[in-house]
């Protein structure tokens, strides 16, 4: 079986934020069966849902890898909490968040993970980190592009690489 392209949003609120989210790209390189292909520049972004924390910073990766995706999430979950993260109240602080977005065309309806990612076509700080990696990514026939023309919400500011 040839392996999976899947992308993958990171965010951080809390703590050494670039450090953390440089961690978290090496341990998704270090995932069996798998490797991060491209990263995006890091952005930085107001805090969305709750405003009073924090400012994140976001960036977008494509990996390919040959784990299905309830196991590529078990991982990106347990790399989470090894990068520190406690679960507290829902759009909180946090070390460190790692969002499954697409993982090749499937399409998944469950609380614990659902694809595509429910919210990327309302977030600046997924679509632009995406469009910079994936220029000529469709979604619903349509390409990137045209969500970000119609996106509502805040400007978000490139800080530069990552590494
Ligand atoms: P959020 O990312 O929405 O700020 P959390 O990181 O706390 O919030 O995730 C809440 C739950 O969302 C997780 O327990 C996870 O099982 C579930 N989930 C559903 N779809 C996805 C997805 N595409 N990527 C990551 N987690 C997801
Ligand atoms: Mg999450």
């Amino acid at each position: 079986m040839s392996p999976a392209q899947v992308y993958l949003s990171l965010g951080s609120n809390q703590g050494e934020k670039r450090s953390l989210l440089q961690e978290a790209v090496k341990g998704l390189n270090d995932f069996e069966k798998s490797r991060v292909l491209k990263v995006s520049t890091l952005y930085e972004t107001k805090a969305w849902g709750k405003t009073d924390q924090d400012d994140f910073y976001n960036l977008v990766l494509l990996m390919e890898t040959e784990l299905e995706p309830l196991e590529l999430l078990d991982r990106t979950q347990a790399l989470e909490i090894k990068l520190g993260r406690v679960r507290h109240e829902h759009w909180g602080p946090r070390t460190i968040d790692i969002d499954l977005l697409l993982y090749e065309d499937i399409e998944i309806l469950e609380p614990r993970l659902t694809l595509p990612h429910r919210h990327m076509l309302q977030r600046r700080f997924v679509l632009e980190p995406l469009a910079e990696i994936a220029p000529g990514l469709c979604l619903h026939k349509q390409n990137i592009k045209h969500y970000i023309e119609v996106l509502k919400d805040e400007p978000i500011r490139k800080i530069g690489p990552l590494f």
